[in-house]
């Protein structure tokens, strides 16, 4: 079965053929601007704790990366647009008047989560995670639309997944739940759900689990159909869009003769991709080799033109040996979120703000790793210069 997320799931309570039209049909959705602010103070809220330790970065970092995330040609109106971004910059400078004074770092944020439940595999992205205490953390969703209530948090399934997921991933136990909403600077908190709670939501994941893979899809007409995307291909709503309901018959299924066929191809296709992705990978290295040697970033053929970039970055193996050289500085949490992570593991060798002989050790520590991107073109002919 695919893999749910906590909005998948609601949207299949909700209504299965809904869930069916987006995730199984792949129908396109209309593009949806009100989530455009949302997304953009996520983004400048992200940058608030991101990487921090000792403070916050400055508000005009916090203000470009919502600037940065926010869309102007998501709203109708130039009006419009500029009416969200007033909202968008005032809720986000106000995040930080309230929060930069007493900051404190995050153990993670837009954290990406894979777990599962009740044999049910799932996916979630928590907005940030906080430390509590020794082994305890602390789940913040935000939230930008309009208001809610302690009660909210109290039954929100999306809280009760992450606790679940977090606790799965990492063996810490969750200790506060929060809905902070953004636009009035007030978090909603509660303790961890408890088992009530949590059976309840595991009880809707085995339903719609059943469902999904009984090929239960029927559709559920409410009040919810104003927003749907996929009225006129809704079979609830056939007689608005007959046209839509007269479709040519699809093709039968293969016959077994023809599948006989289909398989010898498809055995054929697979042998010549293996063989063709091993040869790709020689080329790849010899043209390397030849950029490596000639310090040359392009190399010309009679068809094709290949162009070249390096990049070269530290990679830190031995996190043990890096751990110990960084406990004792208080540096440690520079390199953690809930994992050691190799990009801010990379960032020590060359940190200015670290002393040189650090950064000396973590280069020890390091290696130096190449990677090179490739990307051929079709040669244009006489006349096609040199970049
Ligand atoms: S139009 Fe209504 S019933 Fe049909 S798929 Fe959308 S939400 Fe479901």
């Amino acid at each position: 079965m695919r893999r749910l997320s906590s909005s998948s799931l609601k949207m299949y309570r909700r209504c299965p053929q809904q869930w069916k039209l987006k995730y199984v049909d792949r129908l396109p959705e209309a593009p949806k601007p009100f989530f455009n602010l949302g997304t953009a103070v996520h983004a400048a809220l992200e940058a608030f704790y991101r990487g921090r330790v000792a403070g916050p970065p400055p508000l005009d970092e916090v203000l470009a990366a919502f600037r940065e995330a926010f869309d102007p040609e998501a709203y109708p109106t130039e009006e419009e647009t500029e009416r969200r971004r007033a909202d968008g910059l005032a809720m986000t400078r106000a995040f930080y008047e309230k929060h930069a004074a007493g900051f404190r770092p995050a153990l993670a944020v837009e954290k990406h989560l894979f777990f599962e439940v009740e044999g049910v595999a799932f996916t979630g992205y928590v907005d940030r995670i906080d430390k509590l205490g020794e082994a305890r953390i602390g789940i913040v969703d935000y939230k930008t639309g309009g208001s809610f209530d302690l009660d909210r948090v109290r039954t929100e399934p999306q809280l009760t997944l992450y606790q679940l997921g977090t606790e799965q991933k990492f063996g810490m136990d969750v200790g506060r739940l929060a809905l902070y909403h953004v636009p009035s600077q007030t978090p909603f908190e509660v303790e961890r759900h408890g088992e009530e709670q949590v059976e309840r939501v595991r009880g809707m994941v085995r339903e719609a689990a059943r469902g999904i893979e009984a090929g239960a899809f029927e559709p559920k007409p409410g009040h919810h159909c104003r927003w749907c995307d996929f009225r006129p291909f809704c079979p609830a709503f056939a007689d608005e869009y007959p046209e839509n309901w007269l479709q040519e018959p699809s093709p039968p299924a293969p016959t077994h003769a023809e599948a006989a066929a289909l398989a010898d191809r498809y055995g054929e296709l697979k042998a010549r991709e293996k063989e063709l992705s091993r040869e790709l990978a020689e080329v790849r290295e010899r043209l390397e080799a030849f950029f490596e040697a000639t310090g040359e970033r392009a190399a010309s053929g009679a068809g094709y033109r290949v162009k070249a970039s390096r990049k070269e970055e530290w990679r830190i193996g031995d996190d043990e040996a890096l751990r110990e050289l960084l406990e004792p500085l208080g540096l440690w949490e520079r390199v953690l979120t809930t994992r050691v992570d190799w990009r801010r593991k990379a960032a020590l060798a060359e940190d200015a703000e670290l002393p040189e002989e650090v950064r000396e050790a973590c280069r020890e520590l390091a290696s130096r790793k190449v990677t090179w991107r490739l990307t051929p073109g079709e040669v244009e002919g006489e006349g096609d210069s040199e970049e």
